[in-house]
């Protein structure tokens, strides 16, 4: 899959629309959800162009990949869930329900979250 300039979040990354930005660092952008699922729900996501962490994986370079494992875990700490817990959770493709055609981790936390997938 081609990388589609005209989604939501290279809009957010080009400052065409606005984000609640949590956190920013020269290869790395995470902002709260729109429709949060839980009392802490963030999205972290890399500045460069890829679909999904099955491009990311495959082309980052290990800059890129360092910051955003990295941001991932500054973020659940600079947000208080280090120590009460949080989930990542990142969707690839149709099966996954992707809506968003550029890499995203979903961090959520601030509540108990039950167990893992939900069966509907
Ligand atoms: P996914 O289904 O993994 O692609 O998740 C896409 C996420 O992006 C959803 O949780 C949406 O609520 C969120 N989202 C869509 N548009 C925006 C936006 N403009 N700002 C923040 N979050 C957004």
């Amino acid at each position: 899959m081609s990388y589609d300039r005209t989604n939501v979040f290279a809009r957010i990354l080009r400052g065409e629309i606005p984000c609640k930005k949590a956190y920013e660092d020269d290869h790395v952008l995470a902002f709260h959800d729109i429709h949060p699922q839980a009392p802490v729900h963030i999205l972290v996501i890399p500045k460069g162009e890829y679909v999904s962490l099955d491009d990311f994986s495959a082309k980052a370079t290990p800059a890129e990949i360092a910051a955003f494992v990295r941001a991932v875990g500054t973020i659940a700490r600079d947000n208080g869930l280090a120590e009460s817990g949080y989930r990542i959770l990142a969707n690839h493709g149709p099966d996954s329900h992707q809506e968003v055609p550029h890499l995203h981790i979903h961090i959520f936390g601030g509540k108990p979250l039950g167990r893992m997938l939900s069966n509907g």
